[in-house]
């Protein structure tokens, strides 16, 4: 059965990239019935933390990628890296290494010097005795002969001469397991099957598979990503605008846009630019990686979101909006239910930000007009056709969309003005702008008492 990770670094939020590997994995794994495990790669004391790690989680849970195991901690698995040291140590596959920093730096000044590329050149392979007070490293013997060809399920061929790579360090003087060997380890017993990972990894992956042969493993299947490029061919990062998660959630961004923006992000399925979770799970597939690097657009970004605003159940958008809303301070219960803001704001609306400050005065009065929207609307004109709204409305049962329609329409008439006339200046009355819904739908939703309330303060 198949196996994927996803093995972040807790070192930052998780960002744009990570969240694409992890797509790409979940993905994976869904499709084939599979199992996806969350690592946490947290040996790094000094740059992992756990507000990171609840970042990660943070992001993982609100984009939907549940995974089926862990998360596992590598910090929690020490016992069994060393373990795994003394037994490649018994078998001779690895070795302590004495030389001194001086030393390797000597040996690398010769190198550089004869024009050779600086690599260690195994000299502690033969000593047969420790060095006194030189607290030695484990460096993992490396074939010296042959070759390690990665299959790259994006790459293709990858050949790389054993006689390239040097005894990797497999633990560091104080014991504490190296980067690369705990990869392999974790792969190796959580019984991975296809690694899926951003291209920079690629120079690990014949040191990496080296180890797995030494341990006896059996080899996954490598796919390598390609990096993702800001607008300006760069590699992605915050010059180019969010690059978290998270930021896209509180820019008001739903889930499924992000998710939809990601798996296109270097993966294509004819010219199909609108996948559902159900569609990409039942259509994804490694073969159509891209094999170059893709670039971040977030104008796509956008218009995907404002796709799934228009086109999302509008139950699920308003849990959304009323998170977005309750951080304005609205409390979405003491108004109108969400669910019907969603459908009047929709269309008018690209990010959930919007939408939620556009829908501010449904729930608490405005402060404020907007300078121009009064300036051009409560007119000394303006105040009659108001004052003749008010007496309408204020009777007005039901109080409901066609029946406030009409109320509008009959003013209107009754003061031989078109409908605009009367209708806007009760739209900047009601919502201090000069943009809401229909006049109608604005009006039901803000109720009858909130609504002559506001005509009030308009002819104040
Ligand atoms: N921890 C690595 C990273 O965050 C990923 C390692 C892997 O996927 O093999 O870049």
């Amino acid at each position: 059965t198949i196996r994927t990770r996803f093995a972040p670094s807790p070192t930052g939020y998780l960002h744009i990239g990570g969240a694409r590997t992890a797509l790409f994995s979940w993905l994976y794994a869904r499709k084939h019935g599979g199992t996806f495990v969350l690592r946490i790669e947290d040996t790094d004391l000094e740059r992992s933390t756990a507000e990171s790690v609840n970042a990660i989680l943070e992001g993982m849970t609100w984009l939907g990628l549940e995974y089926d195991e862990g998360p596992f901690y590598q910090t929690h698995r020490f016992d069994r890296y060393k373990a795994v040291i003394q037994q490649l140590l018994d078998q001779g596959k690895a070795y302590h290494c004495y030389c001194t920093k001086e030393e390797l730096d000597a040996m690398r000044a010769e190198q550089m010097e004869n024009k050779e590329k600086p690599r260690y050149d195994g000299r502690c392979r033969h000593r047969a005795e420790p060095r006194e007070g030189v607290p030695p490293v484990v460096r993992f013997r490396n074939p010296d002969e042959g070759e390690v060809v990665i299959e790259d399920w994006v790459r293709g061929r990858v050949v790389v001469k054993n006689g390239e790579l040097d005894d990797l360090i497999i633990a560091r003087s104080d014991g504490s397991p190296t980067y690369n060997f705990t990869v392999v380890v974790d792969d190796h017993d959580m019984n991975i099957t296809h690694v899926i990972r951003g291209d920079d990894h690629l120079n690990n992956t014949p040191r990496q598979m080296n180890i797995l042969a030494a341990l006896g493993a059996s080899i996954p299947h490598y796919a390598h990503v390609p990096m993702i490029l800001g607008a300006d061919g760069a590699r992605l990062s915050k010059r180019h605008g969010a690059v978290s998660v998270m930021q896209y959630r509180d820019d008001g961004y739903l889930p499924e846009a992000v998710l939809n923006y990601l798996v296109r992000l270097g993966w294509s399925h004819g010219d199909q630019e609108i996948f559902s979770i159900d569609e990409m799970i039942q259509l994804f597939d490694i073969d159509a990686i891209n094999h170059s690097a893709s670039t971040f657009n977030p104008d796509k970004l956008l218009w995907l979101n404002h796709h799934y605003l228009m086109h999302g159940d509008p139950a699920h958008v308003a849990r959304h909006l009323s998170w977005h809303l309750g951080q304005l301070g609205i409390d979405p219960s003491a108004g109108p239910d969400p669910v019907e803001i969603v459908k009047a704001q929709r269309e008018r609306c690209k990010t959930l930000v919007e939408m939620a400050k556009a829908s501010e005065f449904f729930y608490r009065e405005f402060e404020q007009y907007d300078d121009k929207a009064a300036h051009k609307n409560l007119t000394p004109a303006a105040a009659a056709a108001l004052e003749a709204l008010r007496e309408n409305l204020a009777g007005l049962t039901p109080w409901g969309k066609t029946a406030l329609h009409e109320a509008v329409a009959a003013t209107a008439e009754a003061l031989g003005v078109k409908m605009g006339n009367v209708a806007q200046p009760l739209r900047v009355a009601v919502s201090g702008t000069a943009v809401s819904p229909p006049i109608d739908t604005t009006l039901e939703l803000l109720g009858q008492n909130q609504t002559l309330a506001r005509i009030d303060r308009a002819l104040e």
